[in-house]
């Protein structure tokens, strides 16, 4: 390669890298998060989660707690449970997942679960079947406050973003949500992520 290719390549690469409207995008693998009552049915009446791993979002965390969903077709085992606890208890896995327990999953903004399929929630022996609760979590972005104005986004909206993974992907369909209690980040799933060709570190950028 000369000399003027590699500059004008490196001096794209930065521009990309400083660009501030890019966030960076995290890859969320399955996932649960439990009601008090689906954590005393697994783990024991007033049972406290054990904090493992803080989270990007403020308050959120990975607990050392895992459990196994199981499906007509198949088990996921070891699947991570989140914390704090919710007032309703949520499934989250990737289609490819969704495939394997053999239950469909919707596509859905967390916390929307009117309509959505119940699964059998394990822990060792203890077992729970919640009536509703799977989903696939609709592809998003957590707006911090302060930055919705340097994205041009509002609350609620549907954008596309671009995402510079290791095979450059548009999506649609991506929702905003805003709030003062966010920290600025993309939120995918595994299948999306190796759509993508996602590495940590990966960043997106709205399109408009
Ligand atoms: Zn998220």
């Amino acid at each position: 390669m000369d000399n003027q290719l590699v500059e004008s390549i490196i001096n794209e690469v930065v521009k990309r890298v400083q660009d501030e409207t890019c966030f960076e995008i995290e890859a969320s693998g399955k996932h649960v998060h439990l009601s008090r009552e689906t954590i005393d049915a697994l783990f024991g009446t007033g049972y406290q989660l054990t904090k493992a791993k803080d989270l990007s979002q403020p308050g959120q965390y990975a607990c050392k707690e895992r459990v196994t969903l199981i499906g007509p077709k198949g088990s996921l085992h070891n699947v991570v449970v989140l914390g704090p606890e919710r007032k309703e208890s949520q499934v989250e896995v990737s289609l490819t997942d969704s495939v394997v327990l053999g239950i469909p999953a919707p596509v859905r903004e967390s916390g929307k679960l009117e309509g959505t399929p119940g699964i059998v929630v394990a822990s060792g022996s203890n077992m729970i079947r919640l009536e509703r609760g799977l989903i696939a979590a609709q592809r998003h972005i957590h707006v911090k406050a302060e930055d919705a104005e340097k994205y041009n986004v509002k609350n609620g909206e549907i954008v596309q973003v671009k995402v510079y993974g290791k095979r450059p992907l548009i999506f649609d369909d991506v929702l905003v949500r805003v709030s003062p209690n966010y920290e600025t980040y993309m939120h995918i799933d595994y299948d999306e992520a190796n759509a993508c060709g996602f590495t940590k570190g990966t960043k997106g950028k709205i399109l408009k």
